[in-house]
């Protein structure tokens, strides 16, 4: 009998217990840690931040719904890691055992890299938590009671900024709704070099398309923009030209700004003596395994992946669900034929498919591969995607809580769009 620990139950996490459980034969265990004892839905955040969402809409308990596939959870979080002894010391001290440890923790939200920056002592808010979120809502309520302007956007070192087009959109949407839209001057602040490039060198004609939004909105952009310090009401950005020259210091006011921060790996896995990348990202082979420890795999955005080209200011690579999906579906593959003394032989596909909401339109994207150049490359905006975003939403908070192993994202998304070739 193995057993196999999954650290993390967010979207990779999560799917992989049920994955693993499916797979598996029974004498096996399995047991997933969390440092909270809640499962988030994170696309939903920007939804929460605006009022559109409550808490308990986009989050659930999670011992309940793995208990019931015989999946073993702790609430606790891990500090340390072992890679040697092959154990885990949680924050309450109690040492965990594993034969296969597959760690799945997302981000750790790097806000200390730019002075002023965060909700938790900070100046800007975030969607990238649930906390955060509903800590931004109420930052907006005293935006809507005493109107000003409005910065939104993505920090250097970003990897994810979908979720920053998504919020000023949105943002826009709910300031509309609120009849206080002219009072607020909005600016768009982000390190990607050009409107667009969303860390994957641009998909389709996401330049032009979202360049066009964002005038069609009245909102303004800085792109290679560097925020060197924020101050309880201002932001202070350096805008760069492609040769990483400072051009322009910038001087923004704000009554609220929401601004993602760059991504480093958890301490705890960052700790690990040659696991990880210098920003503290799990370091994997084609099969999802460490190469230095052949029983830690990874999966999700606290995997290393190389920026897709250099940019003036730095900016990161997207992990998103789609492509996450995939590398948990090589990791269970590939930790059962070990378990059954075979090598590991299953590849994940790093494909990207994202749906980005605008309030009431959208933008869905398809990068396959994800780095250019690609033999799929496609971007296109319409009221469909807002919808099939509150569907996708329904269908995957339903997913995570009753463990239906059938991979959402290929079957629905592809069929909606029509592109089912898109699977190979
Ligand atoms: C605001 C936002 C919106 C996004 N929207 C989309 C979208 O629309 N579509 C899309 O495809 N992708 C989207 N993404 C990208 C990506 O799909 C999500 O970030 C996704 O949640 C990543 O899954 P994950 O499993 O890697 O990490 P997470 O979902 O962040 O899960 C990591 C889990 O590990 C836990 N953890 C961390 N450290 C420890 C520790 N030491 N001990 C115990 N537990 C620990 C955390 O508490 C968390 O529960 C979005 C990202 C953000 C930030």
């Amino acid at each position: 009998m193995a057993h196999i620990v999954i650290l993390g139950a967010g979207t990779g996490g999560m799917a992989a217990a049920y994955e693993m459980r499916h797979k598996l034969d029974k004498e096996h265990q399995i047991t997933v840690i969390n440092e909270r004892d809640y499962f988030q839905f994170v696309p939903s955040n920007p939804w929460v931040a605006v009022g559109w969402r409550e808490a308990e809409e986009i989050s659930f308990a999670i011992e309940p719904h793995l208990k019931k596939h015989d999946i073993d959870f702790i609430a606790q979080r891990v500090d340390q890691i072992d890679p040697d002894q092959k154990t885990l010391l949680l924050d309450n001290q109690q040492e965990v055992s594993y034969d296969q440890l597959l760690i799945m923790t997302g981000p750790k939200l790097a806000f200390d890299e730019v002075p002023g920056a965060g909700p938790d002592g900070g100046h800007t808010q975030s969607v990238c938590s649930l906390p955060h979120a509903l800590t931004s809502y109420n930052n907006l309520e005293a935006l809507c009671e005493n109107p000003g302007p409005v910065v939104v956007g993505a920090m250097a070192g970003a990897s994810c900024f979908g979720p920053a087009y998504e919020y000023a959109f949105i943002l826009n949407k709910e300031l509309q709704n609120r009849k206080i839209r002219d009072q607020v001057p909005m600016t768009f602040v982000t390190s990607e070099p050009y409107i667009g490039h969303l860390g994957l060198g641009g998909v389709g004609d996401s330049k032009s398309m979202l360049e066009s939004d964002l005038r069609n909105h009245h909102i303004k952009w800085i792109c290679n923009a560097k925020v060197s310090r924020v101050d309880e009401e201002t932001m202070y950005v350096d805008e760069h030209n492609e040769d990483g020259e400072v051009i322009k210091r910038h001087e923004l006011p704000f009554k609220h700004a929401m601004m993602l921060p760059a991504f480093k790996g958890v301490d705890s896995v960052a700790q690990v003596p040659e696991l990880c990348n210098p920003r503290g990202f799990v370091i994997v082979d084609k099969h999802q395994r460490s190469p230095i420890y052949p029983e830690i795999w990874s999966a999700g955005v606290c995997i290393a992946i190389p920026p897709t080209e250099a940019t003036p200011v730095p900016t990161g690579v997207p992990k998103t669900g789609y492509m996450i999906e995939s590398m948990v579906t090589a990791i269970v593959e590939n930790v059962a034929a070990v378990l059954k003394g075979e090598e590991p032989h299953a590849l994940a596909t790093w494909n990207a498919i994202c749906l980005a909401d605008m309030g009431d339109t959208g933008a869905a994207f398809v990068a396959i591969p994800q780095i250019p150049p690609r033999n799929v490359s496609w971007f296109k905006k319409g009221k469909w995607v807002h919808l099939a975003k509150v569907a996708f939403e329904k269908y995957f908070i339903r997913k995570m809580k009753t463990g239906n192993p059938e991979p959402f994202y290929e079957r629905q998304i592809l069929k909606m769009i029509g592109v089912e070739r898109l699977k190979e």
